[in-house]
């Protein structure tokens, strides 16, 4: 058999002019420390981003990152990586925040609250004056809180900034979960709501393990007082971040990943159920904050934030949450940045 050649009309690839006019999804990174360089990276893997720009007030050290992560780029995805400004992040789909002070020199994640406000406030209103139709994706800490000025700062709709909550509280909840039953974490159903610090609230009342109820799960197991087991877990997962940070100055891999699944969820229009941290809704009467909520994260960023059955102790601890994030949006005020000062929109 002869093998025809292809001729032009053939080929139905569009047009130089046509392609001009195809949508390149772009993700832009301003911080290119530990948790931006590692997002960059875990994004390039995964393949998602067709552009990936990477922006520090270090330019030295995003044009390193860059050259680096391009040397992956045979064995990973083809992917434009570049170094730029905050006018790069025009285009941008979603435009991640990881800029701040390192961790390595905090005792808490309320630790250079001041300073981290102060250099977001300036990006947040340069990124969407530039880019007023993209997505904000907060990570730097405290998150629930900046993610909170940022909304105000932005002049954004809520729905596009989103700040990456308890994404990671979530994962490491449901790995200790997963390892305790001896399923996969993908088998469980748990999450970690409220404030990214230690006003966390493991949801236990509505866990599930293939689709079964926790106490049922257990009770198959034999196992018939799981309390002081789950309150470890709990502990356990609360104090991850810092027990990191003592052996080995930050954490990074998970925050990274998180990012890219949110990242994900958003460039793919999955709909994917993710507990960011978003604007409460009114209906839970807990006031005007911003924490995390299980919510459906889609191409338009934050769809709708569920509504999650909580038993009595859930609640009252949810509440204490919300009154622990609603006192650190007032540190803020009172940190010079006066409350109307800081929080005045663009
Ligand atoms: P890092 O010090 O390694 O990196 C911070 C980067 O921000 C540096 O490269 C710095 O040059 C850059 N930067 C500072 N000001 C800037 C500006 N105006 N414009 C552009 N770049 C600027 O710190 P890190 O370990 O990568 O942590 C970054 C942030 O992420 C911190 O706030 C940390 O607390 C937070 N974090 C959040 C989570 C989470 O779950 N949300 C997890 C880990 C870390």
């Amino acid at each position: 058999m002869r093998l025809r050649t292809l001729d032009a009309a053939d080929v139905s690839a569009p047009k130089r002019q046509d392609r001009k006019r195809i949508r390149i999804p772009r993700v832009g990174i301003v911080g290119t420390g530990f948790v931006g360089s590692t997002t960059a990276y875990a994004l390039l893997i995964s393949g998602i981003a067709a552009e990936i720009v990477l922006i520090d007030q270090d330019r030295r050290r995003a044009e390193g990152h860059v050259q680096d992560l391009r040397d992956a780029e045979l064995f990973s995805h083809h992917t434009r990586i570049f170094a730029g400004d905050l006018a790069d992040c025009s285009s941008a789909d979603v435009t991640i925040i990881t800029a701040g002070v390192s961790q390595a020199n905090s005792k808490s994640r309320l630790d250079g609250l001041w300073e981290t406000a102060a250099i977001l406030k300036g990006l947040v209103q340069d990124i969407s004056r530039h880019n007023p139709h993209g997505i904000l994706l907060i990570a730097s800490n405290p998150v629930d809180v900046l993610t909170y000025a940022a909304w105000k700062w932005s002049g954004l709709p809520a729905s596009r900034v989103i700040g990456s909550g308890t994404t990671l509280d979530t994962s490491r909840f449901r790995r200790r979960l997963a390892e305790r039953y001896g399923v996969a974490s993908a088998n469980v159903h748990a999450y970690i709501i409220g404030e990214h610090g230690d006003s966390q609230v493991p949801v236990i009342s509505s866990a599930r393990i293939a689709g079964v109820p926790l106490k049922g799960f257990c009770g198959q197991l034999g196992l018939c007082d799981e309390e002081r087991a789950l309150k470890t877990i709990a502990n356990d997962t609360r104090a991850a971040g810092l027990e990191i940070i003592n052996a080995k100055g930050a954490t990074y891999y998970g925050i990274g990943s998180a990012l890219v699944r949110i990242v994900r969820a958003i460039l793919r229009d999955e709909e994917a159920v993710l507990t960011v941290s978003n604007l409460v809704p009114q209906s839970m009467e807990l006031g005007e904050l911003f924490f995390s909520l299980p919510a459906i994260i889609n191409r338009d960023g934050v769809a709708r934030v569920l509504s999650t059955p909580l038993n009595r102790s859930e609640q009252k601890a949810l509440k204490t949450s919300a009154k622990a994030v609603k006192q650190y949006v007032a540190a803020l005020d009172r940190l010079s940045l006066s409350p109307r000062e800081m929080l005045k929109g663009v």
